[in-house]
Formats: structure tokens, C-alpha cells, sequence
């Protein structure tokens, strides 16, 4: 009898939480006054050199990725002053700016976690670096973690 409500509860709990799983850690953001210098510094602790660079644009952020087992590094640099990465810098320094995690359908990911609460920073997806769509949660509603969800269009 016990077992069996136990199991119940178990169950139910599980179908209300698991509405929506992300596939895996896609990669690690940290942000980097220093391009040049933090792809050496990165080059030198993880044993690997990177593995592409790229600008996105719309974002004023350099990147630099390195494949590390299953996860990427992504440096994050500024290209210029406009640039958040400048901000998040100036007010908290070099370091961990987020994690990504990686969904089948990203449009789908965004409507759940607002509907689970999250506030989002884009309501929409929109295009990042390394082939993918990609949208932030804000971290206010992830106990200060910046979260990216992101979704691979183009390899
Ligand atoms: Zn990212």
C-alpha cells in the first residue's frame, strides 16, 4: 500500500516536472577582455587549441571555441563598446557568462519555460554563432546563471 502511493506520488511528480528536457550542455560562455590573450591562456589549461573564430554582429562579441570531450568553450570578446560583453565586463569582470544548453526545437523550449515561469531576454530565436539559433533566459529567474538555449541549424 505504501509502495504503491509512494510510487504515485513519484510518478506524478515526475510528469509535472519533466515537461521539457534540454539535450545536453552545448557549451560554457566566459567573457574575455582579451582575445588573443585568452585563447592562449585557454589553449595552454584545457591542452587544446581553438577551433574556429567568429563574429556575430548583431551581438558586437568576437568568439573563439574550443571543443573540450562533449562541451565548447566559447571565449567572448567585445568588438566594441556597444557590446553586452563590454558591459558584463565593466560591471562584474573577466569570467563565467553563461551556459548553453542545447533543445530539438528552440521556439517550443521558449514558449514552456516562460509558461513555467522564466522571463526570457528574446522572445524569439535568433541567429548566434557556430550554425545555431539561439535565445537567453534572463538570470533573474535562474538563480543568477545566465542561460542560453540553443538549437544546431547548420553544421
Ligand atoms: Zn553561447
Amino acid at each position: 500500500m505504501q509502495i504503491v502511493s509512494l510510487f504515485q506520488l513519484y510518478h506524478k511528480r515526475m510528469f509535472f516536472v519533466v515537461n521539457f528536457s534540454m539535450n545536453k550542455l552545448e557549451h560554457i560562455g566566459i567573457a574575455v577582455a582579451n582575445l588573443e590573450a585568452s585563447e592562449a591562456l585557454f589553449t595552454s589549461l584545457l591542452g587544446v587549441s581553438p577551433y574556429k573564430r567568429e563574429v556575430v554582429e548583431s551581438e558586437h562579441v568576437i568568439t573563439s571555441f574550443f571543443q573540450v570531450g562533449e562541451v565548447k568553450i566559447e571565449l567572448l570578446a567585445a568588438s566594441n563598446d556597444q557590446s553586452t560583453i563590454a558591459k558584463f565586463i565593466e560591471k562584474k569582470g573577466e569570467g563565467l557568462h553563461h551556459l548553453a544548453f542545447e533543445v530539438d526545437d528552440i521556439a517550443q523550449a521558449l514558449i514552456e519555460k516562460s509558461n513555467s515561469g522564466f522571463e526570457l531576454i528574446h522572445t524569439q530565436p535568433k541567429p548566434g554563432a557556430d550554425g545555431k539559433m539561439i535565445a537567453f533566459l534572463h538570470p533573474k529567474t535562474t538563480n543568477s546563471v545566465l542561460t542560453e538555449l540553443c538549437q544546431t541549424v547548420n553544421k
